[in-house]
């Protein structure tokens, strides 16, 4: 049983709450695209990316993706996204993990071409929002020139939204994007021996 002064408390506390929520409703006047980086070392990057991507779908809103680095297994997104959302433009990195291949000009030159579609789509009025998964590596390991990749984010159409993904995030590009959250490793169930499933992982 809550006793009538911490009723009376808490009432003036969601009151305080209220006037400060309709303040910062009042001052959000713009109305723009904003380019959202979803950074860390923590799971749920792509995953965040793709749920704003089907958010979007929902009004109807036209989008476009490019991942970065593709893996050799398809992940449950994309095969969701040919399936049920075959309008969404979709470009993959020609390469495997860079990892994998080791051969630094082979990987630029599919860099190069995976940003040849960014490129396109970020000068796009009619695309609401573009996501470019896994991003923010091909500027860490300068397959990308940096200055290139901001001008074509600074230069995209007023109202288009771009949401970019990936750890190591350059500090030009946190200065750059609107919204930025980094999401960080408590921990994940592969380090505790636990296999990478098949809808959770990929
Ligand atoms: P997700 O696609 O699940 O949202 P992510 O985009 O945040 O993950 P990436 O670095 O792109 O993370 O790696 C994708 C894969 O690596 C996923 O299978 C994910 O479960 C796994 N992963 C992500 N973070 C970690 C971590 N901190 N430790 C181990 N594995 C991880
Ligand atoms: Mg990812």
């Amino acid at each position: 049983m809550i006793d009538e002064d911490k009723k009376r408390s808490h009432n003036e506390r969601m009151q305080r709450k209220k006037a400060v929520v309709d303040a910062g409703i009042e001052r959000a006047q713009q109305e723009r695209g904003i380019v959202l980086l979803i950074t860390g070392n923590g799971k749920g990057k792509s995953t965040s990316a793709f749920g704003t991507l089907y958010r979007a779908l929902g009004y109807g809103h036209r989008a476009g993706v490019v991942q970065f680095i593709k893996g050799t297994q398809a992940s449950g997104e994309i095969i969701f996204l040919h399936q049920h959302a075959p309008q969404v433009q979709y470009h993959a990195m020609a390469t495997g993990f860079t990892w994998n291949t080791q051969d630094w000009d082979k990987d630029k030159a599919a860099a190069d071409e995976a940003w040849a579609h960014a490129v396109r789509m970020l000068a796009d009025p009619a695309l609401n929002l573009v996501v470019l998964d896994e991003l923010t590596y091909m500027l860490k390991y300068n397959y990308l020139d940096l200055q290139a990749v901001l001008e074509a984010l600074r230069n995209r159409p007023p109202m288009q939204t771009v949401i970019v993904t990936g750890r190591a995030a350059k500090p030009e590009l946190v200065e750059l994007a609107d919204t930025v959250s980094e999401i960080r490793d408590i921990k994940h169930a592969f380090k505790a021996g636990i296999k990478a499933q098949a809808g959770i992982d990929y």
